[in-house]
């Protein structure tokens, strides 16, 4: 089986190298991500293997079909970047990996929270120049505090199971209750609880077309003054314009993303030296109560390794004509 990978980085050959040698499956990698100019590229391969801002719209499908591509292999957990019916109807299957280590992302949103509360982006930077003040450095304890999660799946449970080991409150917006996590001490509210009551709230739902923009105005509005917002999910939850305004405002006390809606332009490239035409992007990076990682909540050994050797064991089924169990159809959006 041959597998084309599109924004293929040195990790993903190492890993996916590494991963391989259990499966035998010819590779060749391109350091670009898919789009319509370049998806003419697939020469024999009848898989695609892609990641998160690859993009695999209508148009990327039809040239894929007439390529002979029969499989869309994710190597990540979200599909939105992919048109699911036109890939249907290009009888192209995708498959996913639904689930490897919540734990790193679970565990970078908590990194974001306490780096943004605590001041360490600044602090490190302070002392580097030997300015060793504590002025404007000030946090809070989280202790006692609440903490909103909106999406309990997998990413979603690690992190307010997490937040109740700080001994913080936590409410949980999701439209499925996990009985364990309630059983733990998490209480479902209403979404309008959750932005009401929160000191913080982190997001770990889809994007889809019920949570895009999930956070905007009207949402912040109902926020609690000062609150921290945190999002390594999907950056079109966010309504960025919105969210600017809010640190303007003074409404949002602290903001910390792993995710970005135009990220497809930024995320996963070295631009030093280049200028960046996005004004929003450049104007949340002047605050000092914003921090911004470009999509790393994934990157631990642990989840690296998961993901290549599920993303090979989903091509393998099709290898084989067997059931696609992480296969993605319409009906999951
Ligand atoms: P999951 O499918 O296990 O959980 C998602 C949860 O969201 C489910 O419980 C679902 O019921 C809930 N949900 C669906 N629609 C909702 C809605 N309208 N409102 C509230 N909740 C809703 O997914 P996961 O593995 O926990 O991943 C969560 C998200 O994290 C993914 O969708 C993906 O976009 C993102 N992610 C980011 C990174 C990263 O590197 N930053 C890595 C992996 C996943």
């Amino acid at each position: 089986m041959q597998v084309l990978f599109y924004s293929t980085k040195p990790y993903d050959r190492k890993y996916f190298e590494a991963a391989n040698a259990q499966f035998g499956f010819q590779f060749r990698f391109l350091d670009f991500a898919l789009n319509e100019e370049n998806a003419a590229l697939v020469k024999q391969e009848k898989v695609i293997c892609v990641f998160v801002n690859d993009v695999v719209n209508a148009a990327v499908i039809q040239v894929l079909k007439q390529k002979g591509v029969a499989l869309i292999a994710l190597r990540c957990a979200g599909f939105n970047n992919v048109d699911l019916e036109a890939a249907a109807s290009a009888g192209i299957r995708v498959v996913r990996v639904p689930a490897y280590s919540p734990h790193a992302v679970a565990e970078h949103a908590v990194a974001l929270l306490l780096t943004l509360n605590r001041h360490v982006h600044r602090a490190y930077n302070r002392v580097r120049d030997y300015n060793f003040t504590l002025t404007g450095l000030e946090g809070f304890d989280l202790f006692k505090k609440t903490v909103g999660v909106v999406g309990t799946g997998n990413i979603g449970a690690v992190f307010a199971r997490i937040m109740l080991g700080f001994g913080c409150k936590v409410l949980a917006y999701d439209i499925a209750h996990n009985v364990l996590l309630e059983q733990q001490g998490v209480r479902y509210v209403s979404l309008e609880k959750v932005w009401a009551e929160s000191d913080v709230i982190s997001l770990h739902c889809p994007l889809n077309k019920a949570t895009q923009h999930m956070i905007n105005a009207h949402s912040i509005s109902q926020m609690k003054r000062g609150v921290t917002l945190i999002n390594t999910s999907r950056g079109g939850l966010v309504d960025s314009h919105a969210v600017a305004e809010g640190l303007k405002s003074r409404h949002i006390g602290a903001l910390g993303i792993d995710v970005y809606e135009q990220e497809e332009a930024l995320f996963f490239q070295d631009l030093s030296g280049h200028i960046i035409d996005d004004e929003v992007i450049m104007r949340l990076m002047t605050y000092p109560n914003v921090l911004i990682t470009s999509h790393q909540g994934f990157f631990t050994k642990e989840a690296l390794t998961q993901i290549a050797d599920i993303t090979l064991m989903n091509i393998r089924s099709f290898e084989n004509d067997e059931l696609l169990l992480n296969q993605v159809n319409a009906l999951h959006r």
